[in-house]
C-alpha cells in the first residue's frame, strides 16, 4: 500500500499513513493526532501543502529555481497525483 504524507496546518505536525488509494483523504477529515484540530491537509512527496507553497517568496517573485520546476514536474506525474487537481495545479509551476 502506498504511504501518504499529511500535515496539520495548526501545529505543523507531519505524519505518514499507509492507506489504500480510496482512503487516502481520510486523515484530512480526522483531528490532528497531535493537537486535535481539524486542520490536517495532505502533502505530496514531502512537499509542503499547496496552500503553503503559494506563500513561498520565490513564487511571489516568480523566480522558480530549475530544480523546483523539475521536482514539481516529477511529482505531478506520480500515480495518485497525475490527473488530479493537484497535478493540474502543479503545471503552473513548470
Ligand atoms: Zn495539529
Amino acid at each position: 500500500m502506498p504511504i501518504y504524507d499529511y500535515q496539520c496546518e495548526k501545529c505543523e505536525h507531519a505524519f505518514e499513513k499507509n492507506l489504500g488509494m480510496d482512503n487516502r483523504n481520510q486523515p484530512t477529515t480526522e483531528p490532528c493526532p497531535e493537537c486535535g484540530e481539524l486542520s490536517v491537509v495532505k502533502t505530496i512527496g514531502g512537499m509542503p501543502a499547496l496552500g503553503k507553497l503559494q506563500e513561498l517568496d520565490m513564487l511571489k517573485t516568480g523566480k522558480l529555481p530549475q530544480f523546483f520546476r523539475d521536482n514539481m514536474k516529477k511529482v505531478s506525474e506520480k500515480p495518485g497525483v497525475k490527473g488530479t487537481k493537484y497535478g493540474e495545479n502543479m503545471k503552473n509551476f513548470f
